[in-house]
């Protein structure tokens, strides 16, 4: 078993328990099973897509799930422009 399989393990362990925190402790993001969670706040994320390219240039890879706050205040943060449209699934 290598350190990164190792760490990566920890890492869902940990967003686990932060995310089993999270809905004990703050209500207002009830716990969904069908929604994915953002990696930092922990908020169920609802629909929205950017291309890889915008992505990685955000979060500095692919992994992971953000909520579009999150997402759009680390660009934000970074410097970087985002442009929104909406569009109909
Ligand atoms: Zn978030």
């Amino acid at each position: 078993m290598s350190w990164h399989y190792t760490k990566k393990t920890l890492g869902i362990y940990w967003f686990r328990l932060l995310a089993r925190l999270n809905s004990i402790l703050l209500p207002t993001y009830a716990d969904n099973a069908d929604c994915a969670r953002c990696r930092d706040c922990g908020r169920t994320v609802h629909d929205w897509h950017t291309d890889d390219a915008t992505f990685v240039a955000v979060t500095g890879n692919l992994g992971g799930v953000w909520c579009w706050d999150c997402f759009a205040a680390t660009a934000r943060a970074k410097g970087i422009s985002l442009e929104c449209t909406v569009t109909r699934g």
